[in-house]
């Protein structure tokens, strides 16, 4: 069921909105940036995420074919959210699940993981990925 999370960075500059069913697949990936990260994104359409707060604050970091864009808090580095594109070129937000607020703790570890193997570039799960 979709609900209304709240969301922020850590130092408060950046807060948003977004309506997220978190018993719908989130993801893991090995790929060098969520790697580093440890990025854990529930996917969400562009009109079910808001900035309210702190656009201004936010550093966007791009990479490799620089059509991702890597969100994250120039005070507190923290990611809240990333924008890649489905297939067909429709934009799509990655929302950092770490940065959503008053998530009962049984709600976040119920939530489906999909394993992805993005270092090389495959939509399925890498041969190990329990680390992820
Ligand atoms: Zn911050």
């Amino acid at each position: 069921m979709l609900k209304t999370y709240q969301g922020s960075c850590h130092c408060g500059a950046v807060r948003f909105e977004a309506e997220i069913d978190l018993t719908e697949p989130t993801y893991r990936c090995n790929c060098s940036i969520c790697s580093r990260t440890r990025f854990w994104p529930a996917i969400v359409p562009p009109d079910r995420i808001r900035v309210l707060q702190g656009q201004d604050g936010l550093t966007k970091y791009l990479f490799n074919s620089r059509r991702n864009e890597h969100w994250f808090c120039a005070t507190c580095g923290v990611r809240p959210f990333g924008i890649g594109h489905l297939p067909d070129g429709t934009r799509i937000y990655g929302v950092n699940i770490g940065s959503l607020e008053n998530v009962p703790d049984e709600v976040l570890a119920a939530a489906p993981v999909v394993h992805v193997d993005g270092r090389n570039d495959r939509h399925a799960a890498p041969a190990i990925f329990s680390h992820l």
